[in-house]
């Protein structure tokens, strides 16, 4: 395997892709990394002749429902094993709840700046080195984001530019209390899935940018009623439910006018360069497996 691009998708993603015509499944396999099994890394290709691309796909929480909650992922083995297939460029995807009111239900968030609220997960590939020390000014690839932003608006979906995601440990969602404090932070939304990920790739100087598509209010942002039987137990109405089932549809679309936007495009964002400085410095060598301490 030797792709240039990787989507990252949550929950349902995978069978999106294969029952939208996306293209072509051709191999799956795992890769053992020296932090663990790799979920299962599946190769897409275009079937249409005017517009080649291949991708590469893993899903975070697995393929047919929802086999392993997001602090329980295995961040790095799956970031290291992009890496070594080749990947330079990560499109996430995933479905935050909505801690901003000028956001709605369906919606979708090109982030563009995160607050790691996650405890205890495995946040670096440099553990026990004197590396890793990278400025944080643009956390989310500019150049992916510009592609995302192109693409939904070529789509015409409702989308906003810019967001701040709060990503927490989970697996439990929210208390008011808490969403109350991340949006006195500055929080637009909030996900369980991000942290780790972005950081991880940027140590591995690949770029990575995330499509949000807001499934949800968080706690307390809005008055729901608990309700059993309902998603979250009444956290999304009805009429909700159905304009995130419309978003989610649009998955595939968005990524092949992403791909084929950041095909055009040569890499002039920062991400590739994170490492320079230790390079420079001779502290490591080009080769990035000599980086990293299991
Ligand atoms: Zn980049």
């Amino acid at each position: 395997m030797n792709d240039n691009f990787a989507v990252i998708g949550g929950s349902g993603a995978y069978e999106l892709l294969k029952n939208e015509g996306f293209g072509v499944d051709l191999e799956c396999r795992k890769i053992i990394t020296p932090f663990g099994e790799s979920a299962s890394i599946h190769r897409f290709k275009s079937e249409a002749k005017a517009s080649h691309y291949s991708f590469l796909f893993i899903s975070r929480h697995g393929e047919t429902g929802y086999e392993i909650s997001a602090p329980f992922v295995n961040y790095r083995a799956n970031i290291w094993a992009l890496k070594e297939c080749g990947v330079e460029r990560i499109i996430s995807w995933s479905g935050p709840g909505i801690i901003n009111k000028k956001y709605s239900v369906g919606d979708f968030v090109i982030p563009h700046d995160i607050i790691d609220e996650t405890r205890g997960r495995e946040y670096t590939f440099f553990g026990g080195t004197g590396i890793g020390f990278i400025r944080q000014s643009h956390p989310f690839c500019s150049e992916i984001r510009d592609a995302v932003s192109a693409a939904l608006e070529a789509t015409r979906e409702s989308y906003h530019n810019e967001g701040v995601y709060v990503c927490t440990q989970g697996p439990r969602l929210e208390t008011a209390a808490e969403i109350r404090k991340f949006r006195i932070l500055g929080g637009d939304m909030v996900g369980m899935t991000l942290a780790p990920e972005v950081f991880l790739s940027r140590e591995l100087e690949m770029c990575y940018a995330s499509v949000c598509y807001l499934t949800n209010y968080a706690e307390g942002v809005e008055d729901r009623d608990y309700t059993e039987g309902e998603l979250f137990e009444g956290m999304q109405n009805n009429h909700e439910r159905d304009r995130v089932d419309k978003s989610i549809l649009k998955f595939p679309e968005i990524i092949k006018r992403t791909f084929k936007r950041l095909a055009q495009v040569n890499k002039g964002c920062i991400c590739k360069n994170a490492m320079g400085r230790y390079k420079r410095r001779g502290d490591i060598g080009e080769d990035w497996h000599t980086w990293i301490r299991s």
